[in-house]
Protein backbone atom coordinates (compact mmCIF):
# COMPACT_ATOMS: atom_id res chain seq x y z
CA UNK A 1 0.00 0.00 0.00
CA UNK A 2 0.97 3.76 -0.58
CA UNK A 3 0.69 5.56 2.55
CA UNK A 4 -0.47 8.90 2.69
CA UNK A 5 3.05 9.86 4.19
CA UNK A 6 6.53 8.97 4.67
CA UNK A 7 6.95 6.58 7.69
CA UNK A 8 10.41 8.59 8.45
CA UNK A 9 8.78 11.28 8.08
CA UNK A 10 5.99 10.51 10.15
CA UNK A 11 9.00 9.82 12.66
CA UNK A 12 10.87 12.56 12.54
CA UNK A 13 7.27 14.80 13.32
CA UNK A 14 7.13 12.75 15.70
CA UNK A 15 11.24 13.30 17.30
CA UNK A 16 9.75 16.80 16.60
CA UNK A 17 6.98 16.36 18.91
CA UNK A 18 9.35 14.55 21.47
CA UNK A 19 12.30 17.22 21.55
CA UNK A 20 9.57 19.46 22.99
CA UNK A 21 8.75 17.37 26.00
CA UNK A 22 10.50 17.50 29.08
CA UNK A 23 13.40 15.25 29.24
CA UNK A 24 12.28 11.84 30.78
CA UNK A 25 15.89 11.23 31.08
CA UNK A 26 18.68 12.60 32.95
CA UNK A 27 17.59 13.63 36.41
CA UNK A 28 16.30 17.45 35.34
CA UNK A 29 12.35 16.12 36.00
CA UNK A 30 11.99 15.22 39.73
CA UNK A 31 8.33 14.31 39.01
CA UNK A 32 6.43 12.23 36.45
CA UNK A 33 9.57 9.88 35.65
CA UNK A 34 11.75 7.10 37.58
CA UNK A 35 15.24 7.03 35.60
CA UNK A 36 17.10 4.30 37.00
CA UNK A 37 19.65 5.60 35.56
CA UNK A 38 20.76 1.88 33.40
CA UNK A 39 20.61 2.74 29.72
CA UNK A 40 19.96 -1.27 29.21
CA UNK A 41 17.08 -1.32 31.56
CA UNK A 42 15.68 0.76 29.03
CA UNK A 43 16.90 -1.38 26.10
CA UNK A 44 15.25 -4.26 27.89
CA UNK A 45 11.45 -2.70 28.56
CA UNK A 46 11.74 -2.10 24.83
CA UNK A 47 12.82 -4.96 23.15
CA UNK A 48 9.87 -6.53 25.39
CA UNK A 49 7.37 -4.35 24.64
CA UNK A 50 8.39 -5.27 20.85
CA UNK A 51 8.01 -9.02 21.48
CA UNK A 52 4.77 -8.74 22.77
CA UNK A 53 3.27 -6.12 20.22
CA UNK A 54 0.61 -7.40 18.87
CA UNK A 55 -0.63 -9.67 21.81
CA UNK A 56 -4.34 -8.98 23.71
CA UNK A 57 -3.88 -8.93 27.37
CA UNK A 58 -7.59 -9.49 27.52
CA UNK A 59 -7.26 -13.30 27.43
CA UNK A 60 -4.81 -14.81 29.04
CA UNK A 61 -6.30 -18.35 27.89
CA UNK A 62 -5.47 -17.44 24.22
CA UNK A 63 -2.07 -15.34 24.64
CA UNK A 64 -0.80 -17.83 27.53
CA UNK A 65 2.17 -15.35 27.79
CA UNK A 66 0.45 -12.65 29.12
CA UNK A 67 -0.76 -15.02 32.09
CA UNK A 68 2.83 -16.72 32.60
CA UNK A 69 4.48 -13.22 32.67
CA UNK A 70 1.23 -11.91 35.32
CA UNK A 71 2.56 -14.85 37.80
CA UNK A 72 5.61 -14.28 37.90
CA UNK A 73 5.15 -10.39 38.76
CA UNK A 74 2.62 -11.65 41.55
CA UNK A 75 5.37 -13.93 42.67
CA UNK A 76 7.84 -11.31 42.76
CA UNK A 77 5.11 -8.62 44.26
CA UNK A 78 4.52 -10.74 47.43
CA UNK A 79 7.77 -11.47 48.09
CA UNK A 80 9.05 -8.03 48.03
CA UNK A 81 5.67 -7.03 50.22
CA UNK A 82 6.18 -9.80 52.93
CA UNK A 83 3.14 -11.66 51.80
CA UNK A 84 2.93 -15.55 51.85
CA UNK A 85 0.84 -18.13 50.07
CA UNK A 86 -2.65 -16.72 51.02
CA UNK A 87 -1.72 -12.92 48.81
CA UNK A 88 -2.76 -12.63 45.34
CA UNK A 89 -3.64 -10.20 42.83
CA UNK A 90 -3.20 -9.01 39.18
CA UNK A 91 -1.09 -6.37 37.41
CA UNK A 92 -3.29 -2.89 36.41
CA UNK A 93 -2.53 -0.40 34.27
CA UNK A 94 -1.35 1.83 37.03
CA UNK A 95 -1.68 3.36 40.60
CA UNK A 96 -5.19 4.60 39.82
CA UNK A 97 -6.11 1.35 38.24
CA UNK A 98 -5.07 -0.35 41.92
CA UNK A 99 -6.62 1.73 44.04
CA UNK A 100 -10.11 2.11 41.80
CA UNK A 101 -9.97 -1.57 42.17
CA UNK A 102 -8.88 -1.56 45.85
CA UNK A 103 -11.85 0.22 46.42
CA UNK A 104 -14.02 -1.81 44.52
CA UNK A 105 -13.27 -4.93 45.71
CA UNK A 106 -13.71 -3.20 49.50
CA UNK A 107 -17.13 -1.87 48.32
CA UNK A 108 -18.53 -5.15 46.66
CA UNK A 109 -17.68 -7.38 49.89
CA UNK A 110 -19.28 -4.67 52.38
CA UNK A 111 -22.63 -6.18 53.42
CA UNK A 112 -23.72 -3.07 55.48
CA UNK A 113 -26.84 -0.99 54.88
CA UNK A 114 -27.34 2.53 53.22
CA UNK A 115 -23.76 4.43 52.02
CA UNK A 116 -20.44 2.35 52.49
CA UNK A 117 -17.83 5.05 53.19
CA UNK A 118 -14.35 4.97 52.44
CA UNK A 119 -11.65 6.59 55.46
CA UNK A 120 -8.38 7.96 54.66
CA UNK A 121 -6.19 10.88 55.64
CA UNK A 122 -6.46 13.70 53.41
CA UNK A 123 -3.06 12.97 52.15
CA UNK A 124 -4.19 9.85 50.57
CA UNK A 125 -3.79 9.75 46.70
CA UNK A 126 -6.60 11.48 44.94
CA UNK A 127 -6.96 8.12 43.29
CA UNK A 128 -9.26 7.47 45.94
CA UNK A 129 -11.34 10.85 45.64
CA UNK A 130 -11.99 9.46 42.20
CA UNK A 131 -12.75 5.84 43.31
CA UNK A 132 -15.30 7.78 45.62
CA UNK A 133 -16.94 9.77 42.99
CA UNK A 134 -16.77 6.51 40.46
CA UNK A 135 -18.34 3.84 42.76
CA UNK A 136 -20.25 5.55 44.86
CA UNK A 137 -18.46 5.36 48.50
CA UNK A 138 -18.91 8.26 51.11
CA UNK A 139 -15.56 9.97 51.12
CA UNK A 140 -14.54 10.63 54.73
CA UNK A 141 -10.93 12.38 54.86
CA UNK A 142 -9.38 12.93 58.14
CA UNK A 143 -6.76 15.83 58.46
CA UNK A 144 -3.43 15.20 59.24
CA UNK A 145 -0.83 17.61 61.10
CA UNK A 146 1.11 20.62 59.37
CA UNK A 147 4.01 17.79 58.95
CA UNK A 148 1.63 15.27 57.02
CA UNK A 149 1.84 12.91 59.67
CA UNK A 150 -2.11 11.55 60.64
CA UNK A 151 -2.75 10.47 64.34
CA UNK A 152 -4.02 6.59 63.98
CA UNK A 153 -6.36 7.60 66.70
CA UNK A 154 -8.29 9.87 64.38
CA UNK A 155 -8.54 7.32 61.68
CA UNK A 156 -9.49 4.80 64.35
CA UNK A 157 -12.02 6.68 65.96
CA UNK A 158 -13.83 6.91 61.94
CA UNK A 159 -14.13 3.00 61.59
CA UNK A 160 -17.44 2.34 62.24
CA UNK A 161 -20.04 -0.50 60.66
CA UNK A 162 -20.80 1.83 57.58
CA UNK A 163 -16.83 1.94 56.37
CA UNK A 164 -16.13 -0.30 54.08
CA UNK A 165 -12.12 0.43 53.59
CA UNK A 166 -9.71 2.58 55.28
CA UNK A 167 -6.84 3.39 53.15
CA UNK A 168 -3.29 4.18 54.81
CA UNK A 169 -0.17 5.21 52.64
CA UNK A 170 3.21 3.74 52.56
CA UNK A 171 4.67 6.64 52.29
CA UNK A 172 2.07 9.54 51.14
CA UNK A 173 2.69 11.11 47.94
CA UNK A 174 2.32 15.08 49.02
CA UNK A 175 4.85 14.62 52.13
CA UNK A 176 6.51 11.44 52.22
CA UNK A 177 4.94 10.40 55.12
CA UNK A 178 4.42 6.94 56.29
CA UNK A 179 0.90 6.09 57.98
CA UNK A 180 0.44 4.49 61.10
CA UNK A 181 -0.41 1.00 59.48
CA UNK A 182 0.19 -1.38 62.09
CA UNK A 183 -2.18 0.58 64.67
CA UNK A 184 -5.16 0.99 61.77
CA UNK A 185 -4.62 -2.24 60.66
CA UNK A 186 -5.38 -3.85 64.14
CA UNK A 187 -8.10 -1.82 64.66
CA UNK A 188 -9.66 -2.37 61.31
CA UNK A 189 -8.97 -6.16 61.97
CA UNK A 190 -11.17 -5.78 65.32
CA UNK A 191 -14.48 -4.01 63.37
CA UNK A 192 -14.17 -6.57 60.40
CA UNK A 193 -13.19 -3.55 58.38
CA UNK A 194 -10.46 -4.23 55.50
CA UNK A 195 -7.16 -2.33 55.40
CA UNK A 196 -5.53 -1.16 52.22
CA UNK A 197 -2.15 0.02 52.05
CA UNK A 198 -1.49 2.29 49.23
CA UNK A 199 2.52 1.49 48.30
CA UNK A 200 2.42 2.83 45.07
CA UNK A 201 5.24 4.98 45.33
CA UNK A 202 6.80 2.94 48.17
CA UNK A 203 6.43 -0.67 46.97
CA UNK A 204 9.34 -1.31 45.82
CA UNK A 205 11.88 1.06 47.38
CA UNK A 206 10.57 0.85 51.24
CA UNK A 207 11.50 -3.16 51.33
CA UNK A 208 15.22 -1.39 51.50
CA UNK A 209 14.32 1.42 53.96
CA UNK A 210 16.17 2.03 57.22
CA UNK A 211 14.58 2.62 60.23
CA UNK A 212 11.09 2.52 59.20
CA UNK A 213 7.56 0.84 61.28
CA UNK A 214 6.24 -2.26 59.02
CA UNK A 215 3.59 -1.50 56.36
CA UNK A 216 3.45 -4.30 54.48
CA UNK A 217 2.03 -7.95 54.40
CA UNK A 218 3.58 -9.15 57.93
CA UNK A 219 1.25 -6.29 59.66
CA UNK A 220 -1.84 -8.33 60.43
CA UNK A 221 -4.86 -6.63 59.27
CA UNK A 222 -3.32 -5.22 55.85
CA UNK A 223 -5.69 -6.83 53.62
CA UNK A 224 -4.50 -4.91 50.17
CA UNK A 225 -1.64 -3.41 48.89
CA UNK A 226 -1.13 -1.15 45.78
CA UNK A 227 2.28 -0.92 44.17
CA UNK A 228 3.66 0.39 40.69
CA UNK A 229 5.92 -1.01 38.53
CA UNK A 230 6.16 2.11 36.90
CA UNK A 231 7.20 4.28 39.67
CA UNK A 232 10.33 2.55 41.57
CA UNK A 233 10.10 -0.72 39.53
CA UNK A 234 11.35 1.26 36.65
CA UNK A 235 8.94 0.05 33.99
CA UNK A 236 7.53 1.91 31.38
CA UNK A 237 3.54 3.20 31.90
CA UNK A 238 1.13 1.05 32.11
CA UNK A 239 1.93 -1.12 34.89
CA UNK A 240 0.97 -1.43 39.01
CA UNK A 241 0.11 -4.45 40.80
CA UNK A 242 -2.62 -5.00 43.89
CA UNK A 243 -2.46 -7.70 46.23
CA UNK A 244 -5.17 -8.81 47.90
CA UNK A 245 -4.50 -11.60 51.02
CA UNK A 246 -7.02 -13.87 50.34
CA UNK A 247 -7.95 -15.76 47.24
CA UNK A 248 -11.83 -14.69 48.06
CA UNK A 249 -10.70 -10.91 48.30
CA UNK A 250 -8.84 -10.81 45.27
CA UNK A 251 -12.03 -12.76 43.19
CA UNK A 252 -14.46 -9.68 44.15
CA UNK A 253 -12.24 -7.67 42.10
CA UNK A 254 -13.00 -9.32 38.70
CA UNK A 255 -15.94 -8.56 37.02
CA UNK A 256 -17.05 -11.43 34.90
CA UNK A 257 -20.76 -11.30 32.56
CA UNK A 258 -22.07 -14.02 29.97
CA UNK A 259 -25.19 -11.91 29.74
CA UNK A 260 -25.07 -11.05 26.12
CA UNK A 261 -24.60 -12.65 22.87
CA UNK A 262 -20.49 -12.25 22.41
CA UNK A 263 -17.80 -13.62 24.20
CA UNK A 264 -18.00 -14.43 28.09
CA UNK A 265 -16.53 -11.47 29.80
CA UNK A 266 -13.88 -12.27 32.57
CA UNK A 267 -11.79 -8.97 33.74
CA UNK A 268 -9.83 -8.74 36.36
CA UNK A 269 -9.23 -5.13 36.06
CA UNK A 270 -11.16 -2.21 34.40
CA UNK A 271 -9.72 -2.73 30.90
CA UNK A 272 -11.10 -4.94 28.25
CA UNK A 273 -8.58 -5.42 25.67
CA UNK A 274 -5.05 -3.93 26.93
CA UNK A 275 -1.67 -3.88 25.95
CA UNK A 276 0.67 -6.61 26.92
CA UNK A 277 3.68 -3.92 26.69
CA UNK A 278 4.20 -2.58 29.86
CA UNK A 279 3.64 -5.94 31.72
CA UNK A 280 6.02 -7.51 29.62
CA UNK A 281 9.13 -4.85 30.60
CA UNK A 282 8.07 -5.34 33.90
CA UNK A 283 8.31 -8.57 33.56
CA UNK A 284 12.05 -8.49 31.98
CA UNK A 285 13.31 -5.79 34.44
CA UNK A 286 12.18 -7.62 37.42
CA UNK A 287 13.99 -10.50 36.19
CA UNK A 288 17.25 -8.22 35.39
CA UNK A 289 17.33 -6.78 38.74
CA UNK A 290 16.25 -9.43 40.77
CA UNK A 291 15.90 -8.39 44.35
CA UNK A 292 19.56 -7.45 44.98
CA UNK A 293 19.31 -5.02 41.96
CA UNK A 294 16.06 -2.97 43.28
CA UNK A 295 18.07 -2.94 46.79
CA UNK A 296 21.23 -1.51 45.15
CA UNK A 297 19.18 1.46 43.28
CA UNK A 298 17.07 1.76 46.57
CA UNK A 299 20.69 2.32 48.04
CA UNK A 300 21.42 4.83 45.54
CA UNK A 301 17.97 6.50 46.48
CA UNK A 302 18.74 6.97 50.26
CA UNK A 303 21.89 8.59 49.32
CA UNK A 304 20.77 11.01 47.07
CA UNK A 305 17.57 11.64 49.48
CA UNK A 306 19.63 12.16 51.92
CA UNK A 307 21.97 14.36 50.46
CA UNK A 308 19.11 16.57 49.20
CA UNK A 309 17.23 16.54 52.11
CA UNK A 310 20.41 17.96 54.15
CA UNK A 311 21.44 20.60 51.32
CA UNK A 312 17.35 22.16 51.39
CA UNK A 313 17.54 21.69 55.50
CA UNK A 314 20.82 24.02 54.92
CA UNK A 315 19.08 26.93 52.43
CA UNK A 316 18.11 29.49 55.19
CA UNK A 317 14.04 30.25 54.74
CA UNK A 318 13.01 26.75 53.73
CA UNK A 319 12.78 23.21 55.26
CA UNK A 320 11.90 19.83 54.94
CA UNK A 321 8.64 19.33 55.73
CA UNK A 322 7.88 16.09 58.82
CA UNK A 323 10.65 13.02 58.37
CA UNK A 324 10.44 11.78 54.45
CA UNK A 325 9.66 7.47 54.43
CA UNK A 326 11.12 6.95 50.99
CA UNK A 327 12.97 8.58 48.05
CA UNK A 328 11.07 11.73 48.12
CA UNK A 329 10.01 14.97 50.06
CA UNK A 330 8.47 18.39 50.52
CA UNK A 331 9.72 21.69 50.68
CA UNK A 332 8.06 24.58 52.94
CA UNK A 333 8.85 27.46 53.92
CA UNK A 334 10.50 27.38 57.36
CA UNK A 335 8.49 30.36 59.05
CA UNK A 336 11.32 30.56 62.20
CA UNK A 337 13.12 32.72 59.70
CA UNK A 338 12.71 36.39 59.62
CA UNK A 339 10.22 37.61 56.77
CA UNK A 340 13.30 39.24 54.76
CA UNK A 341 15.28 35.77 55.14
CA UNK A 342 12.14 33.30 54.28
CA UNK A 343 11.50 31.60 50.93
CA UNK A 344 8.53 30.67 48.99
CA UNK A 345 8.76 27.21 47.66
CA UNK A 346 7.00 28.14 44.90
CA UNK A 347 8.89 30.91 44.13
CA UNK A 348 12.05 28.74 44.65
CA UNK A 349 10.20 25.75 42.25
CA UNK A 350 10.11 28.73 39.53
CA UNK A 351 13.58 29.99 40.20
CA UNK A 352 14.67 25.90 39.95
CA UNK A 353 12.90 25.23 36.84
CA UNK A 354 14.55 28.82 34.75
CA UNK A 355 17.45 27.12 35.86
CA UNK A 356 16.52 24.33 34.12
CA UNK A 357 15.43 21.46 37.04
CA UNK A 358 11.84 20.91 37.42
CA UNK A 359 10.45 20.71 40.48
CA UNK A 360 6.71 19.82 41.89
CA UNK A 361 4.60 22.87 43.31
CA UNK A 362 1.72 21.36 45.63
CA UNK A 363 -0.98 23.89 46.76
CA UNK A 364 -2.25 24.84 50.28
CA UNK A 365 -5.01 23.04 51.18
CA UNK A 366 -7.75 24.12 53.77
CA UNK A 367 -8.67 21.01 55.72
CA UNK A 368 -11.77 20.06 57.22
CA UNK A 369 -11.30 20.85 60.54
CA UNK A 370 -10.35 24.53 59.34
CA UNK A 371 -6.61 23.72 59.55
CA UNK A 372 -4.78 25.03 56.78
CA UNK A 373 -1.64 22.51 54.99
CA UNK A 374 1.05 24.93 54.14
CA UNK A 375 1.99 25.01 50.29
CA UNK A 376 4.93 22.58 49.64
CA UNK A 377 6.75 22.34 46.67
CA UNK A 378 7.90 18.37 46.37
CA UNK A 379 10.59 16.22 45.04
CA UNK A 380 10.95 12.49 43.97
CA UNK A 381 14.79 11.58 44.03
CA UNK A 382 15.00 8.50 41.78
CA UNK A 383 18.41 6.34 41.20
CA UNK A 384 19.88 8.77 38.45
CA UNK A 385 19.45 11.98 40.78
CA UNK A 386 22.79 10.63 42.20
CA UNK A 387 24.76 11.42 38.60
CA UNK A 388 23.17 15.23 38.82
CA UNK A 389 23.89 15.69 42.62
CA UNK A 390 26.33 18.33 42.85
CA UNK A 391 24.36 19.91 40.09
CA UNK A 392 20.84 19.67 41.49
CA UNK A 393 22.27 21.02 44.74
CA UNK A 394 23.94 24.40 43.34
CA UNK A 395 20.85 25.10 41.53
CA UNK A 396 18.64 24.54 44.50
CA UNK A 397 20.94 26.54 46.53
CA UNK A 398 21.38 29.38 43.83
CA UNK A 399 17.46 29.36 43.21
CA UNK A 400 16.96 29.97 47.08
CA UNK A 401 18.95 32.81 46.70
CA UNK A 402 17.50 34.35 43.54
CA UNK A 403 13.77 34.69 45.13
CA UNK A 404 15.03 34.70 49.33
CA UNK A 405 13.28 37.64 51.02
CA UNK A 406 10.21 37.15 47.74
CA UNK A 407 6.71 36.89 49.72
CA UNK A 408 4.26 34.48 48.80
CA UNK A 409 1.45 35.40 46.26
CA UNK A 410 -1.58 35.71 48.98
CA UNK A 411 -4.79 34.87 47.79
CA UNK A 412 -5.84 39.07 47.81
CA UNK A 413 -3.19 39.38 45.30
CA UNK A 414 -4.37 36.75 42.76
CA UNK A 415 -8.11 37.68 43.50
CA UNK A 416 -7.08 41.48 43.21
CA UNK A 417 -5.43 40.80 39.55
CA UNK A 418 -8.99 39.33 38.37
CA UNK A 419 -11.04 41.59 36.95
CA UNK A 420 -13.77 43.62 39.43
CA UNK A 421 -16.39 42.30 37.51
CA UNK A 422 -15.12 38.77 37.28
CA UNK A 423 -14.52 39.06 41.10
CA UNK A 424 -17.52 40.07 42.05
CA UNK A 425 -19.41 37.16 40.11
CA UNK A 426 -17.54 34.37 41.21
CA UNK A 427 -19.39 33.84 44.22
CA UNK A 428 -22.63 33.07 42.63
CA UNK A 429 -21.33 31.88 39.12
CA UNK A 430 -22.84 28.31 39.23
CA UNK A 431 -22.45 25.48 36.98
CA UNK A 432 -20.16 27.19 34.06
CA UNK A 433 -20.47 26.03 30.38
CA UNK A 434 -17.13 25.73 27.96
CA UNK A 435 -17.36 29.19 26.77
CA UNK A 436 -17.52 31.08 29.84
CA UNK A 437 -14.96 29.08 31.58
CA UNK A 438 -13.09 29.57 28.51
CA UNK A 439 -13.44 33.00 29.19
CA UNK A 440 -12.89 33.33 32.85
CA UNK A 441 -9.04 31.20 31.73
CA UNK A 442 -8.21 34.13 29.19
CA UNK A 443 -9.06 36.90 31.48
CA UNK A 444 -6.73 35.48 33.95
CA UNK A 445 -4.27 35.04 31.44
CA UNK A 446 -3.93 31.18 31.01
CA UNK A 447 -4.58 28.88 28.00
CA UNK A 448 -3.56 31.92 25.12
CA UNK A 449 -1.24 30.55 22.72
CA UNK A 450 -2.52 26.67 22.57
CA UNK A 451 -2.66 26.08 26.03
CA UNK A 452 0.55 27.11 27.30
CA UNK A 453 0.85 27.40 31.21
CA UNK A 454 2.75 31.09 32.29
CA UNK A 455 6.12 30.63 33.03
CA UNK A 456 6.01 31.67 36.71
CA UNK A 457 3.59 28.98 38.57
CA UNK A 458 3.22 30.58 41.76
CA UNK A 459 0.17 32.84 40.69
CA UNK A 460 -1.19 29.98 39.30
CA UNK A 461 -1.09 27.54 42.14
CA UNK A 462 -1.84 30.77 44.36
CA UNK A 463 -4.88 31.37 42.54
CA UNK A 464 -5.87 27.60 42.97
CA UNK A 465 -5.65 27.57 46.81
CA UNK A 466 -7.75 30.81 46.50
CA UNK A 467 -10.88 30.49 44.18
CA UNK A 468 -13.68 27.73 45.45
CA UNK A 469 -12.17 24.17 44.21
CA UNK A 470 -15.60 23.42 42.33
CA UNK A 471 -14.64 26.44 40.58
CA UNK A 472 -10.92 25.68 40.16
CA UNK A 473 -11.69 22.35 39.11
CA UNK A 474 -13.98 23.51 36.06
CA UNK A 475 -11.49 25.58 34.81
CA UNK A 476 -8.51 23.43 34.92
CA UNK A 477 -10.80 20.75 32.73
CA UNK A 478 -11.48 23.42 30.88
CA UNK A 479 -7.53 24.12 30.08
CA UNK A 480 -6.24 20.18 29.67
CA UNK A 481 -9.97 19.55 27.00
CA UNK A 482 -8.87 22.84 25.14
CA UNK A 483 -5.65 21.21 24.70
CA UNK A 484 -6.82 18.02 23.07
CA UNK A 485 -9.49 20.33 20.85
CA UNK A 486 -8.33 19.54 16.90
C1 LIG B 1 1.40 7.75 41.89
C2 LIG B 1 0.54 7.36 43.03
C3 LIG B 1 -0.76 6.88 42.82
C4 LIG B 1 -1.45 6.90 41.47
O1 LIG B 1 -0.71 6.29 40.52
P1 LIG B 1 -0.76 6.55 38.96
O2 LIG B 1 0.19 5.52 38.50
O3 LIG B 1 -0.29 7.94 38.69
O4 LIG B 1 -2.13 6.32 38.46
C5 LIG B 1 -1.46 6.45 43.93
N1 LIG B 1 -0.93 6.52 45.15
C6 LIG B 1 0.31 7.01 45.39
C7 LIG B 1 0.83 7.07 46.79
C8 LIG B 1 1.08 7.45 44.34
O5 LIG B 1 2.30 7.96 44.55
Amino acid sequence: MKFAQDPAAILADLAELRAADAPTHGGRVLSYVYDSGLAELDELAAAAIRAVQPVNGLDPTTFTSVAAMERDLVAFARGMLGGGDDVVGSVTTGGTESCLLAVKTARDLWSGAGRPRLVAPVTAHAAFQKAAHYFGLELDLVPVQPDGRVEAAELIARLAPDVALVVVSAPSYPHAALDPVAAVASAALERGIPCHVDACIGGWVLPFWDGIEPWDFRVPGVTSISADLHKFGYAPKGASVLLHRGRDRHRAQYFATTRWPGYPVVNPTMLGSKSAGPLAAAWAITRALGRDGFGELAASCARSTAALTSVVDGIEGLRVVGSPAGPLFAVATDDSTPADRRVDPHHWADAARARGWLLQLQPALAQSDGSILPHTTHLTITPVTESVLEPLSEALVAAAGDVRGIPPVTPEQVIGSLPPDLVAGLAEIGPLDSDTAWGILQQVGIGGDGGALPERLAPLLALIAALPAPLTERLLVELLARLVEP
